[in-house]
């Protein structure tokens, strides 16, 4: 989880120190955050040497490195300075920073500065507030209020009913990955009945012993997240409250892939539901004999290419890269293509996958999401990388980085201007219906002017063919071939290599 820094320790106690010039410091506004991003996609902080003059708030340390809040000159605001090599981006840019300590800190640190922000002024009496000496807290020097940070209690619930968990997905958030059901606490409630309530409230379901799991300070929310296990007391039909709620269902401990990300405290609860809960020892898939069917098409997809390096091409100029992008329909996965629109001056009306040039400064995998925001219209959240495959070479030469991925709640969405239409081939058609393929050869034909007579044999000269495979899947929807029928191709003979394409 994100607050899992170990052998590293978080110091929370608030001293009196100024900074020195390695130290870290966050810039903050709204939720935007002072940071740099090399082409590489490694994020990285300014130092408080690149603040000389500047107003900084400790805010806490780890290990012996020291944090520090960037004070415009109108206290801690979310007025904005410009420093060479460093521009404002979304605070989820933190979910990247490496080592993982940064993470956490970026998070924490993001929690302290919307309190300071948002109580400059005394709520009382409206003076301006000061910070404490002794302690965090800030206090009106004129009636003697007195602000200590602020957290919101929460409860992430997993319902359980033998070998299932109610799964959530959230309405109108950004986040569409999988979720439990979670809410804040009340004035006047225990958490307990936090629990019940919740659950009530989102899903009109009953529970009964309840246990504690685990808690996890959530910067990002201003939380403290509090995790329960609770069974299911009686009858099991969900009444979902659409307003919270885009889905909730059912899902086996079987039908659960690997959870995304190891920081936050409901991924954790899905997995310890998973592979603890009521198993006593976790459950390895290596240790099972034979083809495991319970695994998800996902977790095959991942553990597949594990490990894998893909190999570099030697020509670099004019990369591009793409998604293969998997989607769930009715319970089995399919394949999403698009058509491109006909107005387009390359290629207009081909099948390809959503895709394109990487830019200057950009890693394939970055460009690959970029243009599938773009062109799909999906949030980059939707789009969870899974595998990247061995790049393919384009009709010019150049490669093509393909990447895997799932496409969380996708729903028929994409852009007009590039796209004509969207469509989707089931995993199952293409193991029932294998391509057909034929060889053309690459040959050199020289110009009329060309000089034969330099060259032995003149115009026999016996140069040479290459030969290459074209591929086409007649899927009766829109035939799919060339390049991209030739990354699906690679795509299924590892995913199942049982099957002869
Ligand atoms: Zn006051």
């Amino acid at each position: 989880m994100i607050q899992d820094i170990a052998p590293k320790i978080f110091h929370n106690e608030y001293i009196q120190t100024g900074p020195e010039t390695g130290d870290t410091v966050f810039a903050f506004s709204g939720r935007e955050v002072l940071a740099a991003v090399d082409a590489e996609g490694e994020v990285s902080c300014p130092a408080a040497a690149d603040f000389a003059g500047e107003k900084l708030q400790f805010l806490f340390r780890i290990d012996h490195h020291a944090y520090f809040l960037y004070c415009s000159p109108e206290g801690i605001s979310d007025e904005k300075i410009t420093l060479p090599g460093y521009a404002y981006c979304d605070i989820r840019v933190f979910r990247k920073l490496q080592p993982k300590d940064l993470c956490f800190a970026a998070v924490t640190a993001w929690h302290l500065f919307v309190w300071y922000r948002d109580n400059r002024f005394c709520g009382r009496c409206g003076h301006r507030t000061e910070a404490a000496k002794e302690e965090r807290k800030l206090v009106c020097p004129a009636c003697g209020n007195e602000i200590y940070p602020k957290i919101a209690p929460a409860v992430i619930v997993g319902v359980t009913d033998g070998d299932r968990i109610m799964m959530t997905r959230y309405a109108g958030r950004r986040y569409r990955g999988n979720a439990l059901i979670a809410g804040f606490c009340e004035i006047g409630e225990t958490v307990e009945e936090t629990v019940r309530r919740e659950v009530m409230e989102e899903v009109g379901l009953h529970v009964k012993n309840l246990s504690y799991h685990k808690s996890q300070p959530w910067g990002y929310g201003i939380n403290l997240l509090m995790g329960f296990f609770c069974e299911l007391d009686g009858e099991s039909q969900v009444h979902l409250d659409r307003q919270e709620l885009a889905e909730a269902r059912w899902v086996s401990r079987d039908e659960i892939g690997e959870e995304p990300e190891d920081l936050s405290l409901t991924a954790e609860m899905i997995m310890y539901f998973k592979e603890k809960m009521g198993k006593g020892a976790p459950k390895k898939m290596e240790e099972e004999s034979g083809e495991d069917l319970a695994e998800t098409l996902p977790a095959r997809v991942r553990r597949l290419w594990t490990g894998h390096v893909p190999k570099v091409p030697s020509g670099r100029k004019g990369t591009s890269a793409v998604v293969i992008p998997l989607v769930k329909v009715d319970g089995e996965y399919r394949v999403l293509y698009e058509k491109r629109a006909a107005s387009l001056e390359h290629q207009p009306s081909e099948i390809c996958f959503p895709g394109g040039g990487v830019e200057e400064g950009e890693i394939p995998r970055t460009a690959a999401i970029r243009e599938t925001v773009e062109e799909l219209l999906v949030s980059d959240d939707q789009i969870e990388i899974l595998a990247e495959l061995d790049p393919a070479v384009g009709p010019s030469g150049a490669p093509i980085w393909p990447f895997v991925a799932e496409l969380h709640g996708y729903e028929n969405t994409f852009s007009s201007d590039e796209v004509e239409k969207v469509f989707t081939v089931p995993l199952s058609w293409f193991c029932q219906n294998p391509p057909d393929r034929y060889m053309s050869q690459l040959a050199t034909v020289p110009g009329e002017d060309f000089p034969f007579e330099l060259i032995p044999g003149g115009k026999n000269y016996p140069w040479r063919r290459k030969n290459h495979e074209i591929v086409f899947y007649r899927y009766p929807e829109a035939v799919i071939w060339g390049v991209t029928a030739k990354i699906t191709d690679e795509f299924l003979k590892k995913l199942f290599p049982e099957v002869e394409f």
